[in-house]
């Protein structure tokens, strides 16, 4: 036996299956022309960022061709940051985006796909086969420093003016002898498991980036951790071996691993595997007083997935709004394919910018806007619903005691060629539809300047004498007209314009005195269709109401 035979047995016992057989278990996948293996690899942490959902959108637009895949791994090795229910609140936003993936975790114990386990707690033997391994070949090794001997290095090298970290001279136990390692294991004395680096900083690593280009590094020289003193692996090691495993083709993830890179690619090398394609992505920035910073967690609510949850806007929107963010000409595609397959735009890595898309809430709201308005009733309406029964118990009842009056509501003015964009958000449809609810109602408004009180009093006399619930569109529009000349209005709008002084005022303002009487608002969508969904006799208590107050 070799010394390095004798640590790895040491060292690993338990572990008797060698990543020859790993390489046989999960076998390379049957891939076409073109075809990417992406993953989505959240922390369990409870909280998720607009980032990491933008990065997991990238990830399912870049696993575009039918037999492309893109699983969700759970990387969990951190149980100190883990939330009890985070994965579910994980798979559940991702389905609520419409980004669920199509293989790997499925909920909290189930899962799919044959390159699994994927959730990482489950795959310490995986872990420890390949670090026994890079033990074997004398790439790995012991470190018994306790984290005061770490302490007292690092302030040692500060003192010298040396780079910090464990390498070379400094690196205490990366040239025990086989017997010291020995004495040391069997005493018990905990320890983590150490890359012993073969890199050389005068060298560089050269990754072209999918999005970033040519990316040039020194060689990785620190002997990092790759074992936990637990035996649970870094994120670094536990990248490389699943990546690899689970045959990864392109993995998309946060530029702050950009440094990390040196290592990532020595990891592959030691073990022996080709690494993937990355996709190095910029945070979502934001202007703040002129200057351009990263979204942040705790001064922007907008950071949080869970801000558009609760302010309900559209899924499809935040992902349309998403997408724009990711390849600016998915904006111009849109607009020459309204109605196509969003995943049926040609996404770009090359499109991505490099030095961080700037996030923008009112094109935000635009798109979700534009979204709402092309929704049919129906679907306004069960959004709106579903919405509601979470965040607004009042708008929830109101809504489901006359499910048809309330689709009647969302109807006017929807499925026309040019639709209303009032609607941004769940959350506007109650202030949208509150004139239609008695106990949501409250008209507090006044006529508008240039109609006096008297004057609003009789079109409200006038009108209530014409007012049939039976009456359609033209029918209603012709006893408006009607109305004007004995009130002194007139029917002709150019008539008026030429000669205002002539009149009170034109059939506009006559409209308006009931349109501001009955919603208490100068602007809605069609009133005709107002009135007939109110009916009489709301119709008359509201104006009689208005009249009383002016
Ligand atoms: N668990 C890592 C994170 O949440 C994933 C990074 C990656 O995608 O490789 O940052």
């Amino acid at each position: 036996m070799t010394d390095n035979e004798r640590l790895a047995e040491l060292l690993f016992p338990h572990i008797t299956k060698t990543p020859a057989d790993y390489e046989e278990m999960y076998p390379l996948r049957n891939l076409s022309e073109g075809a990417k293996v992406t993953r989505f690899a959240p922390s369990p942490t409870g909280y998720m960022h607009i980032g990491n959902m933008f990065s997991c959108l990238i990830d399912r637009l870049a696993a575009a061709t039918p037999d492309s895949v893109f699983y969700l791994r759970i990387e969990d090795t951190d149980k100190k940051r883990e939330v009890h229910d985070a994965i579910d609140k994980i798979i559940e936003g991702l389905s609520a985006f419409g980004i669920a993936p199509t293989e790997g975790i499925t909920g909290k114990e189930t899962e799919k796909g044959a390159y699994g386990p994927y959730k990482q707690s489950h795959r310490k033997d995986i872990y420890q086969c390949f670090a026994k391994d890079l033990v074997l070949k004398g790439y790995a090794y012991p470190c018994f420093c306790t984290e005061e001997e770490l302490s007292s290095l690092r302030e040692n090298q500060e003192k010298e003016g040396a780079n910090p970290g464990y390498y070379g001279k400094y690196a205490a136990c990366r040239n025990l002898t086989a017997d010291e390692q020995e004495e040391k294991i069997k005493a018990g004395i905990p320890y983590t498991v150490r890359l012993r680096s073969d890199g050389d900083e005068n060298k560089k690593i050269i990754v072209e980036d999918q999005i970033k280009g040519k990316i040039e590094m020194p060689e990785n020289v620190q002997d990092l951790v790759l074992l936990k003193t637990d035996g649970i692996p870094t994120y670094h090691f536990a990248h490389a071996v699943d990546d690899h495993l689970m045959r990864t083709t392109h993995v998309v993830r946060g530029d702050e691993w950009i440094s990390s890179l040196p290592l990532h690619i020595q990891l592959f090398k030691l073990l022996g595997y080709k690494p993937p394609k990355f996709a190095h992505i910029s945070p979502i920035m934001k202007l703040d007083d002129g200057n351009k910073r990263k979204l942040s967690k705790r001064k922007d609510p907008e950071a949080s997935v869970s801000f558009y949850v609760e302010q309900g806007f559209p899924a499809d929107g935040v992902i349309e709004y998403l997408m724009t963010l990711a390849n600016s000409n998915f904006e111009d595609w849109r607009k020459a394919n309204p109605t196509a397959d969003k995943y049926s735009f040609p996404f770009s890595f090359k499109k991505m910018s490099s030095s961080g898309a700037l996030f923008d809430i009112l094109k935000l709201n635009d798109i979700c806007k534009n979204v709402i308005s092309l929704m049919s009733a129906q679907e306004v309406y069960d959004n709106t619903v579903s919405w509601a029964k979470e965040f607004d118990s009042e708008l929830y009842e109101l809504f489901t005691a006359d499910p048809s009056y309330a689709k009647t509501i969302l109807n006017i003015d929807r499925e026309t060629p040019k639709p209303r964009k009032d609607i941004i958000s769940w959350s506007d449809v109650k202030g949208y539809v509150s004139y239609f609810y008695d106990s949501l109602y409250n008209n507090e408004a006044s006529l508008p300047e240039n109609i006096n009180a008297e004057d609003a009093k009789a079109v409200i006399d006038a009108y209530k004498n014409v007012f049939a619930e039976t009456d359609d569109k033209d029918t209603w529009f012709g006893k408006i007209k009607e109305l004007c000349e004995p009130l002194g209005f007139t029917p002709n709008v150019k008539e008026y314009k030429k000669n205002p002084e002539a009149f009170k005022g034109h059939v506009g303002d006559v409209s308006t005195v009931i349109r501001v009487a009955v919603t208490g608002r100068t602007n809605t969508p069609d009133l005709h269709a107002i009135l007939a969904s109110l009916g009489k006799e709301r119709v008359f208590a509201r104006l009689d109401e208005f009249k009383s107050k002016i």
